[in-house]
């Protein structure tokens, strides 16, 4: 079977990886930008279950959880060097609802432990007082190394790259099945009336690290979130949501005056930091946020809708639009 994916983010990557689990298949991936063009490339890299105002489990989390670790594995084999770090996330409860939501959480899950304020404070210098939840197994992925691992991976495996732009999908007419994994490029090609999505620009900066400060051991997040680059000369500290924008391209002012006064109410030296950089990419989510995937002509399937868990889904939604391909579908 002929196969093309549009898209080498982290869906388009991880539906080649299970793609290529299989027999007589030929993967060519196809995308404009180069592996990670799009928001995998820029994504801050937080992952675990536990995302969103309250902290609970999120739907298929586990199992998205247990998918992505394995294909994040596949990636280090492939590197033969770690894409990750595994050193927990501290959420910071800013707010009496938060600190209740929280609260709530650790007394549920068993890898979600209650920190004190002075726990905090002692865990990361420069934090302020407040009480928070620390998740054991929430990761930091170097989106970069990571899908340059998976790449990899997928190349090693006889997978095919391409730098090209595809504008319409007869240029694919030759292949057996087509799986677009355009991110929320999607929209420019599919009309998608019958399935709402929302599409919310996110903006990132990257801040000069003060040398006398010591490196956060994990990441923070509360209203915003920050995390180390790997080589703890930056952090990134995120992220806007813009729910009506102009431009896809950076706006650091706007980034600036949304992002900074979030982040320095939990972390206030992030206001005498220098800004070394910014990221945009957008978001796609469907109504109910959660991906999804869908047959739209007779060979050519759609995989979309990660948006802000990109990291926890893409595995899980990637391997069950393969499967679901297979059984269903005889070129
Ligand atoms: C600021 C920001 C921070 C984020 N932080 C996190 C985080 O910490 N953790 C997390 O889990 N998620 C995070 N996300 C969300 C995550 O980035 C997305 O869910 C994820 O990247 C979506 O992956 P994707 O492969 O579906 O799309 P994309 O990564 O956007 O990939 C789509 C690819 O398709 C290519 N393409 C599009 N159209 C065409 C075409 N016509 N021809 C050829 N190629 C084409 C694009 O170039 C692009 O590379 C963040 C997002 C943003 C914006």
């Amino acid at each position: 079977m002929r196969i093309a994916i549009i898209g080498a983010g982290f869906s388009g990557l991880a539906a080649a990886w299970y793609f290529l689990q299989r027999e007589h298949v030929e993967v060519t991936i196809l995308d404009k930008r180069g592996i990670g063009g799009g928001a995998s490339g820029i994504a801050a890299g937080l992952f675990h279950p536990y995302a969103g105002a309250h902290a609970k489990l999120n739907r298929w989390g586990k199992e998205g959880w247990e998918e992505s670790c394995q294909l994040i594995q596949v990636a280090e084999e492939a590197l033969g060097a770690s894409v990750a770090t595994r050193k927990g996330l501290l959420r910071l409860a800013l707010t009496e609802l938060q600190l209740s939501d929280f609260t709530l959480s650790a007394a549920r899950y068993p890898e979600v432990q209650f920190f004190s304020e002075p726990q905090c404070q002692q865990q990361v210098p420069g934090v302020v007082a407040k009480a928070g939840i620390f998740i054991q197994t929430a990761m930091a992925v170097y989106p970069d190394r990571y899908l340059w691992g998976l790449w990899i991976a997928c190349q090693k495996k006889g997978a095919t790259f391409l730098q090209q732009e595809v504008k319409d999908l007869e240029e694919l007419s030759h292949f057996d099945c087509v799986v677009l994994a355009m991110g929320s490029d999607v929209v420019q090609m599919l009309d998608l009336k019958r399935d709402p999505m929302s599409l919310v620009k996110g903006q990132l900066l990257e801040l000069e690290w003060p040398r006398g400060l010591a490196p956060l051991p994990f990441p923070l997040s509360s209203q915003a979130y920050l995390t180390m680059s790997p080589d703890s000369k930056t952090c990134l500290v995120g992220s806007t949501f813009e729910k009506k924008f102009k431009s896809l391209e950076v706006d650091l002012e706007a980034a600036i005056q949304e992002i900074i006064p979030k982040a320095a109410a939990f972390f206030p030296p992030v206001k005498e930091m220098r800004i070394v950089k910014g990221y945009a990419g957008v978001r796609i989510a469907s109504k109910d946020h959660l991906p999804f995937y869908k047959r739209i002509e007779a060979n050519t399937w759609v995989l979309t809708g990660m948006g802000s868990k990109g990291l926890l889904y893409h595995a899980l939604y990637a391997k069950q639009l393969v499967s679901s391909i297979y059984e269903e579908f005889q070129p």
